[in-house]
């Protein structure tokens, strides 16, 4: 078969981050592009534009006014702070996001890809069936490749009642507003929702089964920002489980593990996700999977069939928008060449920089200290941590972090990492010093922005370890 003997060059399953920029941009390049979306334009954007990344920035948004309407007093701000409409809250979310789908789709069909509203499975190397919503019957259709882009989706573990709880797919639209709720897990979404539920006047329990949350950033991070979090008012029980979940006149009972309960309005379950593969077809196609089910990819991101390709959350790897938008370029400028002028690109995944928007937000880029010292051998630790300006008047107890980890033996700045506010913001451009391969002594000579936070990040001058 020639490619012309193929109905598509490209066909995308999952109309996510990864997938959406696949398709735009092999359209772009001249390719004849189709996708499929499970939920029709409605799902266009994925996971990040429905139920993650945007609504959820939003809902941090929404939380960070009761602290400023509270800290706006020591700046003679007077009268009492407005109160907190849920539903509004929810409806202007659910129009921006109807807005963002909308230009998805836009973006699509204007770059020439076709979408279908459709469940797409693969059922050959290069043909796929889809189940067209509103259409009677399967249609099939050929492709020389085929990508798979299908995501996550959150994974709550079978205890006792899990019927009582909710996956942070509902927590978006939840009714009524939870006055009490629990979460389960110590990871971003856990420790976001945490932060944000606190922020719009819930109150907010969450257990954590093991030392610390956020396993796998620097320890000192995880250690302050918990303690932040408790600061602000969230009850973070760790070395607590779940045992059994009950519906009682009061609300939900959570029993934990060890004894004791809390009484809830909600639970929420965010104890990690799952690679969307059920129905696929993989296995009869040959596509060889993970134990979680995850897509197995060669650093090409060719799966163990050469004609499909697979990138992003199903993937299993690192589970980041930008990930995966990035992983669909590569994968685009290898089938069908670099844009005009540029050479071909690729991914690299050290130096890949994070935010966790918890109240104070993380920013982080780099290896924490710990793995640092695993990586490097010797490394210089400076660190920095102090009230900000703003709240010198603010009345708040909120406190700052940063840190640099330094490899001793080169001089290069190898990790980068920051409890406080806007902490994204500052790190991404930190991001670009550290990708570049920046050493202490280059931030040494860096000047300050006065009077700031980030400019912390290039004062530092005596090592508080070594
Ligand atoms: P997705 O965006 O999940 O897209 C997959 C799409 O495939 C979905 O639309 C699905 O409906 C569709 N699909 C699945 N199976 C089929 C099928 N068989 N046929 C047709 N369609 C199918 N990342 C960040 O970088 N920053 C953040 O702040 C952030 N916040 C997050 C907050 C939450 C609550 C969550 C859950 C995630 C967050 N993420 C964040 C992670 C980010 O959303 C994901 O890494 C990203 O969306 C992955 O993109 P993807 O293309 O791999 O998959
Ligand atoms: P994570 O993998 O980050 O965290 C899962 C948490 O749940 C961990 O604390 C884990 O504990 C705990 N856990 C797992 N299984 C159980 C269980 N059976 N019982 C109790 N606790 C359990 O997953 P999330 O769901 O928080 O988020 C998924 C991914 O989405 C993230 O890893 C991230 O890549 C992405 N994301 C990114 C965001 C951002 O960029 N700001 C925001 C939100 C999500 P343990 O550590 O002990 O294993």
């Amino acid at each position: 078969m020639t490619t012309s003997t193929f109905d598509f060059d490209l066909f995308v399953i999952g109309g996510g981050s990864g997938g959406v920029r696949a398709a735009r941009m092999a359209a772009q390049r001249g390719a004849r592009v189709a996708l499929a979306e499970m939920l029709g334009t409605d799902g266009l954007g994925g996971t990040c534009v429905n139920v993650g990344c945007i609504p959820k920035k939003l809902y941090s948004y929404a939380a960070h006014y009761a602290e400023a309407f509270e800290e706006s007093h020591g700046f003679g701000w007077e009268g009492a702070a407005p109160s907190f409409n849920w539903s509004t809250l929810k409806a202007n979310r659910a129009k921006e996001i109807s807005r963002l789908n909308g230009i998805y789709g836009n973006l699509l069909t204007g770059a020439g890809v076709t979408v279908f509203n459709a469940f797409a499975r693969i059922d050959g190397a290069q043909s796929v069936v889809l189940n067209v919503h509103g259409e009677p019957g399967e249609k099939r259709v050929t492709a020389k490749h085929i990508l798979i882009a299908t995501g996550g989706t959150p994974s709550v573990p079978g205890i006792e009642g899990r019927e009582h709880v909710i996956d942070s797919n509902a927590i978006f639209d939840l009714e009524p507003f939870p006055q009490r709720l629990l979460i389960v897990g110590g990871g971003y979404i856990a420790c976001e929702f945490a932060s944000i539920f606190n922020g719009l006047g819930a109150s907010v329990t969450q257990l954590y089964r093991g030392e610390q949350v956020l396993r796998g950033f620097d320890n000192e991070i995880r250690h302050f920002v918990a303690q932040e979090m408790t600061k602000a008012g969230v009850d973070l029980r760790l070395g607590a489980d779940v045992a059994a979940i009950t519906r009682t006149a009061e609300g939900l009972r959570v029993a934990l593990k060890g004894g004791g309960e809390v009484l809830a309005d909600a639970v929420l379950y965010a104890t990690g996700r799952v690679p969307n593969v059920k129905g696929l077809g993989l296995q009869a196609v040959g596509v060889a999977q993970g134990k979680a089910g995850e897509v197995i990819v060669d650093e090409r991101y060719q799966t163990s069939v050469p004609s499909i390709y697979a990138v992003g959350d199903v993937t299993n790897r690192v589970q980041l928008t930008p990930v995966a938008l990035g992983e669909a370029m590569v994968v685009v400028d290898q089938l069908f060449g670099p844009a005009a002028g540029k050479p071909p690109r690729s991914m690299a995944y050290e130096f890949i920089p994070t935010a966790v928007f918890t109240h104070p937000s993380i920013g982080t880029v780099g290896y924490g200290e710990e793995t640092a010292r695993e990586k490097f051998g010797e490394v210089t630790i400076f660190r920095s941590e102090f009230k900000s300006l703003k709240h010198t008047l603010s009345g708040s107890t909120e406190r700052t972090l940063m840190k640099l980890v330094v490899d001793t033996a080169s001089d290069r700045v190898v990790g980068l990492h920051m409890v406080g506010a806007e902490a994204g913001e500052i790190v991404q451009g930190f991001a670009v010093a550290l990708k570049a391969g920046a050493t202490k002594a280059v931030f040494d000579s860096t000047i300050g922005i006065h009077p700031t936070a980030a400019e912390e990040f290039v004062t530092m001058r005596e090592p508080v370890k070594r």
